[in-house]
């Protein structure tokens, strides 16, 4: 199984690098130029390395990681205008668009394997679409994992993938399944798999807090970590994310932008105007952020159009004057003041059962991604109605941060579907 990555000596460079700065090269002699390390220590791996893109060293994972990554949507066309612009960091999970993106992806992804970081996420197992295993049932968890493993591989048609996440993890009890780690350890020695991870969008603070508690046990090992984020959550997710980096683990930013409430007032107006001038719209600037203020490894992006890609490309070596930053910093706190924290909160107050969150999502997906199709479809997979369901206490919105009225957002939903 070969893996043409470039290795060269760690202590050679900083942690994050331009790939100018390194002698950049046209995408088709890209990962097929050795770089000498300069003997022994530790390794960084590059791939399709370019000279306009941002790298950093992705946790241990010692992947020179672009630090803009290809999400599920947009087709192959547009993800290969993004190799050809060094991002090297390609996602994906085995649910996705009704479970084709894999074998879509893999089409791209065997043509330019060498040049990939490549994921995938065991979907139906730990969480996102549904929790399918109770605590003590890790053996099953674990068939189901390896199952799933050999799906996405098959689907994708490859030898390895880099990373396989467990899909939306929620429940913090999840990640303590040493069943399935010892699935992936195996999958791993057979080299189908290099490195372990998760995702999280719902309940993240606690399955954060969760991971550094696995991490410090030292049985389980999490490379990588996606987690939602925005600027609006950032300021509860802080702590965490520095002490998940602190121990060499991966994290990359999803779900980026939240929901968008207008900017209002002459002092918006006036943020407006900056960022009218910077040619940044309300995502590109909510971006900025997360990568230059929050500082994530790597931002995950769905990139569906020439614009997206190209106005998603400018912002890992975007440099601005330190007081155009604190007024982007205003102008996005201002704008995502409104954004959902996947915190989790109106799930554990509500005591009908109701999953509130997930609801707020599919309602994102609706409004906010224009996916209407997913959305409609995640709700009626939830297989009963919110709505009658609902007694009307008012303790989800109570107690949201964000002051989001989730009663509206479920009848908003429900009229979506009859
Ligand atoms: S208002 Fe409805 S959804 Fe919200 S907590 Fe009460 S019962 Fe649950
Ligand atoms: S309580 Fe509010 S902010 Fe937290 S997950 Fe629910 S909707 Fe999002």
């Amino acid at each position: 199984m070969s893996d043409p990555s470039l290795e060269i000596n760690r202590r050679d460079f900083m942690h994050r690098a331009a790939g100018a700065a390194l002698g950049a090269s046209a995408l088709s002699a890209a990962a097929s130029q050795a770089e000498q390390g300069k003997g022994g220590g530790e390794k960084v791996i590059w791939r399709n390395k370019q000279a306009d893109m941002v790298y950093c060293r992705l946790g241990r994972t010692d992947y020179m990681c672009s630090r803009l990554a290809a999400g599920w949507r947009g087709n192959n066309r547009l993800k290969k205008m993004l190799l050809e612009r060094g991002v090297n960091y390609f996602d994906t999970a085995r649910t996705y668009t009704n479970g084709n993106n894999e074998k879509e992806l893999g089409e791209l992804a065997r043509k330019y394997r060498d040049r990939m970081f490549l994921t995938s996420k065991a979907s139906g197992l730990a969480g996102y679409p549904r929790l399918t295993f109770e605590p003590g049932q890790g053996a099953k968890a674990a068939e189901t994992y390896t199952r799933l493993l050999e799906e996405s591989l098959g689907a994708l048609k490859v030898d390895y993938l880099d990373g396989y996440y467990l899909h939306g993890v929620s429940e913090p009890w999840v990640l303590e399944t040493e069943e399935i780690y010892a699935a992936f350890e195996k999958a791993r020695k057979a080299g189908k798999v290099k490195h372990y991870g998760f995702t999280t969008h719902s309940n993240v603070p606690k399955v954060l807090a969760k991971a550094i508690e696995v991490e410090e046990k030292g049985a389980i090992k999490y490379d990588l970590i996606m987690a939602a984020c925005n600027p609006n959550s950032w300021p509860e997710r802080k702590d965490l994310v520095a002490k998940l980096r602190e121990k060499e683990i991966g994290v990359i930013c999803m779900k980026g932008t939240g929901q968008i409430r207008q900017a209002t007032g002459p002092r918006v107006r006036k943020m407006l105007e900056v960022a009218d001038s910077l040619k940044l719209n309300e995502a590109e600037r909510a971006y900025a952020y997360l990568l230059h203020i929050a500082d994530f490894d790597v931002l995950i992006s769905e990139m569906q159009s020439v614009a997206h890609v190209e106005g998603n490309l400018k912002l890992p070596g975007m440099k601005l004057a330190s007081g155009d930053w604190g007024r982007l910093k205003d102008m996005v706190l201002a704008e995502q003041g409104g954004a959902c924290h996947h915190c989790g909160r109106c799930v554990e107050a509500c005591t009908e059962g109701i999953d509130v969150h997930d609801i707020l999502r599919y309602h994102s997906y609706y409004h906010q991604y224009g996916h209407h199709e997913d959305a409609c479809g995640h709700f009626r997979d939830l297989g009963y109605d919110p709505v009658a369901a609902c007694s009307a206490c008012g303790r989800c919105s109570a107690g949201c941060p964000a002051g989001i009225d989730l009663e509206a957002v479920m009848r908003d939903m429900a009229g979506r579907v009859l």
